[in-house]
């Protein structure tokens, strides 16, 4: 991974009007950056933004505010040239591979679609090929290009969302919840080959999960999201061994332990329901459920604070 900023994301706010007079604050006021070479990992519970915001990045959604900056240009602004460039560069692998492939299309077709739109000077025979060499790297073969999405298994599905995304030499990748659709003992093949695309390609991802365990093994850095907000956000090895905010330390204690007996602290358990992202609290967003919620907090919104070199907590207890 480099130190050179692929993505600048400064006080991105999504919102969705709903219906007169009620607003959805999908995204409220998220900054971070992710670096070229890097996956970076946003994690929280269902609604909590975190795909709007992987929409906002590859600009499926327009931002409401703030600033998505993609190797220094401003998204929302760019120049019809600048904007076809990006359409290559920023794909996105989602949740379900099943719904998100045209059921009519062969294989070979899908995954020659972005070819098509984005080469057009390449001729029938070296799109077929480009398809084949990237049916080989997503680990399938040519007889799979004659072959429709249903007679695939939920696995190898995915690893066509994937050739999809590869196929017109992307540089940054939002994965949403690629893997959580899939069984367990695939989950690990696919992070794995996801891992070795990163390697030999020089990918950068976003990889959205609900679940922490899940992004262990594959990110770098990670954000944490609460309703709208990140709440945490640090390197890999430090959220996992030194969480601070209250929420992150009660989803890492819900990661279940193979082995009972190595366990420690507990889980702690997270009382009452998210609230709605109509109408947020008004202070600290986690202060009803939170253990530790203090008089300030339900007043005071906590501001992300560094508090150690590359720690980034929002929550009054560090203020
Ligand atoms: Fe809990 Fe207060 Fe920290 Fe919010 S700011 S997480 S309510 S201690």
């Amino acid at each position: 991974m480099s130190q050179k900023v692929l993505i600048e994301i400064k006080n991105l706010k999504k919102y969705f009007n709903i219906k007169k007079g009620v607003v959805l604050k999908a995204v409220d006021n998220v900054s971070f950056n992710i670096h070229k070479g890097e996956t970076f990992g946003l994690v929280g519970e269902s609604g909590c933004g975190k795909t709007t915001c992987g929409r906002v990045l590859t600009n499926i959604y327009s931002k409401t505010e703030g600033s998505v900056k993609y190797d220094g240009k401003e998204i929302g602004t760019m120049q019809k040239v600048d904007k076809r460039k990006f359409k290559k560069k920023a794909q996105m692998i989602f949740q379900d591979p099943y719904a998100s492939l045209d059921p009519r299309m062969t294989i070979g077709d899908i995954i020659g679609e972005g070819i098509e739109v984005h080469f057009p000077e390449l001729s029938s025979k070296e799109r077929e090929d480009k398809i084949t060499d990237l049916l080989k790297v997503i680990g399938l073969n040519s007889e799979h290009s004659a072959r429709f999405p249903h007679e695939l298994s939920g696995g190898q599905r995915q690893r066509v969302g994937i050739a999809r995304a590869l196929a017109v030499n992307p540089e940054f990748i939002v994965c949403d919840e690629p893997i959580s659709a899939l069984d367990v003992s695939i989950q690990a093949q696919i992070v794995n080959l996801l891992k070795k695309l990163q390697k030999t390609l020089g990918l950068t991802y976003l990889f959205i999960s609900h679940d922490l365990s899940m992004v262990k093994h594959i990110s770098d850095r990670i954000g944490v999201m609460y309703l709208g907000s990140i709440v945490e956000l640090t390197t890999n090895e430090s959220l996992y061994s030194n969480a601070l905010h209250p929420y992150t330390k009660a989803l890492i204690s819900s990661i279940p332990i193979p082995d009972p007996t190595m366990e420690k602290g507990g889980r702690i358990k997270l009382e009452g329901e998210v609230p709605s992202p109509i109408n947020p609290p008004k202070g600290c967003k986690f202060a009803g459920r939170c253990s530790e919620c203090m008089d300030i907090c339900k007043t005071e919104a906590p501001e992300l604070k560094e508090i150690e070199v590359g720690h980034q907590v929002a929550c009054h207890l560090y203020n």
